[in-house]
């Protein structure tokens, strides 16, 4: 019996039952990956060994008759910005190659809590920049329906990895749609947390003010699980939200009725793809037809999230950046002198990409232009917010889509990265506001790729989302479709 197209419950039942091994559950997947990745290319790093070891380690617990974890034995995927000790952290990037740190992110901490398998980790944009995956120094990553097309990302690595069936789950990281939008082009659920709802100590850091870890899974019920394992408050970092984390798994019923649902205009625009159109306008009309109450609202500065997003992102990332500097941290290039060494180490080390966003980061904060444009974003970004909480006093959940488009062809938008900026309009603004917000699929494209619906939340209420998302699901079959991987 093949393993690999499960989800994590009922992989649980049947190791809790004794009717699988953990180590015949992680040789299954690592065999499905060994058909796959030559294709796929969905990690960077494949950690077998100790994938084995703990998979050996939580038979020998469950073989003793102990209960075990939700995800305990169960092998999953973490995104290569998500520091793990002793295992090399690269972010995609020739600047971190040979990076290994010296402690543990607070997601890895808890999740290990849990004792699942670990399989390696899984490829990205450098960085986090960027939303194909085609960033990643290393390799670009493919997408399980389409091998010609980008998986999204920039946790593309995670998202393939889990529709392909090389992983069960995984970890990815959002700062404008990374871990919903490749969720919705790879046909899986991703779900943002609201800012401060996961602890961002370990994540090498992108744009501070907007980055959030989150799950990737194959449905809603192991998304709502995973989230309850990484969420929480982390004395380590002081943005990490205090208030208790509830029980999400009270939030797996179908149940709708009376929920107001807001459809905002400003997101359903004349020209948009008709195919993502019709699939969400038909979830919405399930939902309302499972007893929610459709309304439409607006979100009148939706326009300008994407330049406000691709000013404070850079700014920040600018920020951030400074630190690969040949000396604390990363790859050195030697020079004549330091200015020459430090010129050469970040001229060669980061990509295209991330040189783009350190000049643009900078230039918006220049003496001269700091007001004109990185504070005068700051300032859109709280009317931005100012419309999310606005809308959130008539409706307790927004439906929307996740990407304008399915997932489009490898190579199609990398010569024109504001094309690809302008795909992240329906994430970016959940980012800038700091809400919670949920990927899962509602359908597919005539060329038979996947389409995501985007439900966000007021914040620090993932548990109505994960309700909507897990009443919709329950509705149709989709996440019970896998891709099929074609040789
Ligand atoms: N695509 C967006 C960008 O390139 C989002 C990236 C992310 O969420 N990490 O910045």
């Amino acid at each position: 019996m093949r393993l690999y197209n499960k989800p994590a419950h009922e992989l649980h039942d049947l190791l809790a039952k004794k009717e699988i091994s953990s180590v015949e559950l992680t040789k299954d997947v690592l065999a499905r990956l060994d058909e796959t990745e030559n294709k796929i290319q969905a990690y960077i790093d494949v950690t077998r060994e100790t994938a084995l070891q703990e998979a050996e380690k939580a038979d020998k617990k469950i073989a003793a008759g102990e209960a075990i974890s939700y995800f305990e034995g169960i092998p999953g995927a973490i995104k290569d910005n998500i520091c793990t000790k002793g295992v090399k952290t690269t972010c995609a990037s020739r600047m971190l190659e040979n990076f290994v740190p010296p402690y543990n992110a607070t997601v890895m901490e808890k999740l290990q809590a849990e004792r699942p398998v670990i399989l390696g980790k899984a490829n990205m944009d450098e960085f986090a920049m960027g939303g194909s995956t085609e960033n990643s120094a290393f390799h670009p990553t493919h997408n399980p329906w389409n091998a010609d097309c980008v998986p999204g990302g920039s946790s593309g690595g995670s998202a393939a990895a889990v529709a392909a069936g090389s992983a069960i789950w995984a970890l990815g990281s959002d700062t404008g749609g990374s871990i919903r939008q490749p969720a919705s082009f790879c046909g899986v659920v991703g779900m943002k947390p609201t800012y401060g709802r996961v602890s961002r100590y370990g994540l090498v850091a992108f744009a501070s003010s907007l980055d959030q870890i989150g799950p990737l899974t194959r449905d809603v019920t192991d998304c709502a699980h995973l989230l309850q394992t990484i969420a929480g408050n982390d004395k380590y970092d002081s943005t990490s939200s205090a208030s208790e984390v509830p029980d999400y798994t009270i939030s797996l019923v179908e149940d709708v009725k009376g929920l107001k649902i807001g459809i905002p205009k400003e997101f359903f625009v004349k020209g948009m793809d008709a195919e993502v159109e019709t699939a969400v306008r038909d979830a919405i009309r399930k939902l309302e037809s499972l007893g929610a109450n459709v309304q439409e609202i607006s979100l009148p500065h939706t326009e300008y999230a994407i330049s406000v997003y691709y000013l404070i992102a850079p700014a920040e990332a600018a920020t951030n950046l400074e630190r690969y500097d040949g000396v604390s941290y990363g790859a050195r290039v030697d020079g004549v002198d330091v200015v020459d060494m430090m010129t050469k180490t970040r001229s060669e080390k980061f990509g295209e990409e991330v040189k783009r966003r350190i000049l643009i980061g900078n230039y918006a904060l220049s003496a001269g232009y700091y007001d004109a444009y990185y504070l005068k974003a700051l300032k859109v970004r709280r009317l931005i917010k100012e419309d999310y909480d606005k809308a959130f006093g008539q409706v307790d959940v927004i439906v929307t889509p996740t990407a304008p488009t399915p997932a489009y062809k490898i190579g199609e938008m990398s010569n024109d990265p504001l094309k690809m900026y302008l795909q992240d309009i329906y994430t970016v603004p959940l980012n800038l506001a700091g809400l919670p917000g949920i990927s899962l699929p509602c359908g597919y494209s005539s060329q038979k790729l996947p389409i995501g619906l985007q439900i966000i939340g007021k914040p620090l209420d993932e548990a109505t989302v994960l309700r909507t998302a897990y009443t919709y699901e329950q509705s149709q079959s989709f996440h019970k479709e896998m891709a099929e991987v074609k040789a």
